[in-house]
């Protein structure tokens, strides 16, 4: 079984190789543009669903990807004695990669997110801490829809979850300066798996816009 896993990923590097690497231009291979200069930081879950790239038909070297539980953004830190993961890539993207935007993409269904309403029983679970990150979302849509059920609850803070995101995006200070000196944006994304639609955050009405027509 694990040799047939290994064999269909090489066909599809195959075709990736052919595709990406032996053009002319590539990113791979012209010496004019050495390096990558993606102009976005997706930062998205690590559901299998929800690949930005495939998403969003890129090629190699456009988007410069976290993924993690959930898509969540912890808070600003000046304590460097943990591994900040999220933070660094965060950094890099921001202070040496100088990207345009940031976009947040989170997404229906989300298993963490599922973790964060039920509760992580498990007290040895990296994934119980690793959500609360967005403890504040789980609060404030459980206490604003009290006779809600669970399915419900989970969409509400799977969207409520990318506004906490934004918020702790705000508390590092790279990012603070760079919104500030040279317009850097802040992009909340949702992508409603069963219908296949995205939904962008509108701060100045704190609501969601649908950004796919229907059919489309
Ligand atoms: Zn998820």
């Amino acid at each position: 079984m694990r040799r047939r896993t290994v064999f269909k990923l090489l066909a599809g590097f195959r075709k990736f190789r052919e595709k990406y690497f032996l053009t002319e231009g590539s990113i791979y291979n012209n010496p004019l543009t050495p390096g990558q200069s993606p102009k976005t930081l997706v930062i998205a879950c690590s559901d299998s669903r929800v690949d930005p790239a495939l998403m969003a038909s890129a090629s190699p070297g456009e988007l410069f990807v976290v993924r993690n539980v959930a898509n969540l953004v912890p808070p600003y830190e000046t304590s460097i004695k943990g591994l900040h993961g999220v933070s660094a890539a965060i950094e890099f993207a921001v202070v040496n990669l100088k990207v345009e935007n940031i976009v947040i993409l989170g997404h229906r269904q989300c298993g963490g997110i599922q973790a964060l309403i039920q509760g992580v029983e498990n007290k040895h679970s990296f994934i119980g801490p690793w959500v609360k990150i967005a403890e504040k979302a789980r609060q404030k849509v459980v206490n604003e829809n009290p006779a809600a059920d669970l399915d419900s609850l989970c969409r509400l803070c799977e969207k409520e979850a990318i506004v906490v995101s934004l918020e702790n995006l705000r508390t590092f200070p790279f990012v603070q300066s760079a919104i500030m000196d040279r317009g850097l944006q802040l992009i909340g994304i949702y992508f409603d798996i069963e219908k296949g639609h995205l939904f962008e955050y509108e701060e100045i009405n704190s609501s969601y816009r649908l950004l796919t027509e229907d059919g489309h």
